[in-house]
């Protein structure tokens, strides 16, 4: 960046959109942008080069993403009935956009004759990037397909998301169908008073008295933790894991039999006509990982290693269960239970206790003091131009005084917004001649607000929660990328994607950064060493069969998207299950009918990515453990190679620039208690 640069903020009105517009404006962009692709088209002739094609069409990207990300983001965390109309309605034609520029042939031989020219020797490497990029992408949309292929396959990805979205309304509605009434709260017996006061809301909601019992996660959750009533305890665990299927008390009525097998059948018949013999290699076609036998040795590997573990986790239960309980053998419905009893007796400490040690803005201030110290920038807060809700935060992002970065922080919980954490992009940044477009991010958590005089406290599980979107805000607004698609996270491959992320989540877990970030809100004392010890040491409790569950999953994941034709799911999860279930789950158990990340959200043949993304980040904290977890020089190394690469290298190499090698395992089997 060049002093004489201008810069812009960008920052959006909010609440100047209006939900009754936002279909005319998405549609009146998407018309100007395609005529606008069309003279660009005509003015490229013969000789498409970088400013006649590429720099133009990043524009037009970013004109609708600068649109279109604070209506999405709206539509997530400040929703109304108008807003949600529009927003799918809008999700629609972009998609149906997009596919259409994906499979524009007159493009497509633009950007190949880039790539074939004598200029293309003398681009840079980020400008290579984003034209092999986008080589890609056009292939992967099909542009390269006889006329009639190419038609099947805008035929198949239309369906394909019409189907993973009933799929994902079918566990909805499953979801809410069941519910259980409970007349006594003496069945309830173990479950804390939060759980307790949830359920009888939830019975007054439906018109009765006493409590009700749902599938929702937390409430599934509570039972399943807490409750001593072991029947009961099985009857909504049957409920739970035969959610959208044959079996179970909503048999066949929101049954994902079939919609799997069109989904599994659809992802096949795209990855054939683009050339892969199954569609894991398509998905992996994209990844840091090379080759889906590569996943699977990764996944065998740590299926070796986790075995010792889990076996002794589940002795240390059976034991347990069998003392306290007089359990004979433990059932599925057992294991969640024993766990939280067992973690609370060997290491007495629960996150209600961590709470007063967590002000939300001591939290922040630490935070901020952690990006600080490790690389060199300042933030603070500031006015933002506009707010959706009061509750709302803005910081502006230093480096040596220049403003590089703002964010939003959106960070209590409340009606019509979506559960969970995340980050999402606002601005990408980007720059055009003189002109530096700055990075603006969304951050968003579902913390508890203020209650009874307190200020907002946050358990120890919320800490790394919100380092962990911070991870990702870094990634995002530390990028010195220029061109807006290898910008921050834009470009960079899903299963590298959680690194940055994941890795700020240690500095959650050492005794010098918790100095930092925690202070009793009543006498400003950081946590007590004896009360963090405790809590490390429960970090890794049961790790062994946490693992294990994990890699059921991305074996599964991985099995049903290799298969070259129709397979029965039931055999392959009973087959995986062989290697992975260390307690035989019931014969009714249909876990994959309500497995929704792989069904329906981004994670086909990608589940690996959590575990896979684990050993990048345990791997790259190592080199801070091996000479502190403040060094400035590897802080220095780790903003340089990593974070502000974005997409601009392949995700192998951006590793190994930063730790000087390629990844070991041995560091997650260390941080998780493997080994
Ligand atoms: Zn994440």
């Amino acid at each position: 960046m060049t002093e004489t640069m201008s810069k812009n903020t960008d920052l959006p009105r909010h609440l100047e959109i209006n939900p009754s517009e936002i279909e005319a404006t998405i549609s009146r962009l998407i018309a100007s942008n395609t005529k606008e692709i069309e003279s660009i088209l005509e003015a490229v002739g013969e000789e498409p080069t970088w400013n006649n094609l590429v720099a133009p069409l990043e524009e037009l990207d970013d004109r609708i993403s600068k649109v279109w990300s604070p209506i999405a983001h709206l539509n997530a965390v400040a929703s109304t009935p108008e807003l949600r109309k529009a927003h799918d309605a809008s999700i629609t034609k972009l998609s149906e956009y997009s596919t259409e520029i994906g499979q524009l042939q007159p493009l497509y031989s633009a950007y190949l004759k880039i790539s074939q020219s004598g200029a293309y020797a003398e681009f840079s490497i980020d400008q290579r990037k984003v034209i092999k990029d986008a080589i890609k992408d056009f292939e992967l949309s099909g542009v390269a397909l006889p006329l009639d292929q190419k038609k099947r396959f805008g035929e198949v990805s239309r369906r394909l998301s019409e189907i993973t979205s009933l799929f994902s309304n079918n566990v909805l509605d499953a979801t809410d169908d069941w519910v259980k009434e409970i007349a006594d709260v003496s069945e309830l017996e173990g479950l804390p008073d939060v759980n307790i006061a949830m359920a009888a809301e939830a019975a007054k909601s439906r018109g009765f008295d006493g409590y009700a019992l749902t599938l929702e996660a937390p409430s599934y959750l509570g039972v399943m933790d807490h409750v001593e009533n072991r029947s009961l305890r099985k009857e909504v665990h049957e409920a739970y894991v035969t959610r959208a299927s044959d079996v179970g008390p909503t048999a066949g009525q929101y049954d994902n039999t079939h919609v799997i097998d069109e989904i599994l059948s659809l992802r096949r018949e795209l990855a054939s006509l683009l050339g892969f013999s199954n569609y894991a290699e398509l998905s992996i076609e994209r990844k840091m990982a090379r080759s889906t036998d590569e996943v699977l040795s990764f996944l065998k590997n740590l299926l070796d290693q986790s075995l010792p573990k889990a076996q002794k986790d589940l002795q240390e239960l059976q034991d347990f269960g069998s003392k306290y309980y007089s359990l004979e053998s433990i059932s599925a419905w057992d294991i969640r239970f024993l766990s939280e009893r067992l973690r609370t007796q060997k290491y007495s400490v629960s996150q209600e206790e961590l709470r007063p040690y967590f002000p939300l803005e001591k939290v922040l201030a630490g935070m901020f003091q952690v990006a600080e110290s490790l690389y060199g920038v300042q933030i603070s807060s500031s006015e933002p131009l506009d707010k959706w809700h009061e509750d709302v935060r803005f910081y502006e992002v230093r480096n040596q005084g220049v403003l590089v970065a703002q964010f939003y922080l959106d960070p209590f919980s409340r009606q019509a917004k979506r559960s969970g954490a995340w980050m999402a992009d606002c601005v990408v940044r980007r720059e055009i001649g003189n002109f530096l477009q700055l990075p603006v991010a969304y951050l968003t958590c579902n913390f508890a607000g203020q209650v009874e005089g307190k200020p907002a406290l946050l358990t120890h599980n919320e800490v790394v929660t919100l380092f962990h979107e911070f991870g990702h805000g870094l990634h995002h607004m530390l990028t010195s990328q220029r061109f807006a698609s290898i910008s921050g996270i834009n470009g960079v491959a899903w299963d590298a994607v959680e690194l940055p992320s994941q890795i700020m989540e240690n500095w959650c877990w050492k005794r010098e950064s918790m100095r930092m970030i925690s202070g009793h809100w009543e006498t400003g004392e950081p946590i007590p060493d004896a009360l963090l010890d405790k809590v490390v040491l429960a970090k890794n409790f049961q790790s062994g069969l946490a693992v294990l569950r994990q890699l059921e999953f991305g074996f599964f994941d991985m099995a049903v998207h290799s298969s070259l034709g129709p397979i029965d799911i039931f055999k392959v999860i009973e087959e995986v299950r062989k290697s992975t279930a260390l307690v035989p789950p019931p014969d009714y158990d249909r876990f994959p009918w309500a497995f929704g990340h792989v069904f329906s959200g981004g994670y086909a043949a990608g589940y690996y990515s959590y575990l896979w993304a684990e050993v990048l980040s345990a791997d790259a904290f190592s080199a801070f453990e091996e000479v502190g977890i403040f060094d400035r020089e590897t802080g220095n190394r780790f903003l340089t190679e990593v974070l502000a690469v974005g997409g601009s290298v392949d995700a192998l190499e951006m590793f190994k620039a930063f730790r000087g090698r390629e990844p070991r395992i041995d560091a997650l089997l260390r941080h998780s208690g493997l080994k």
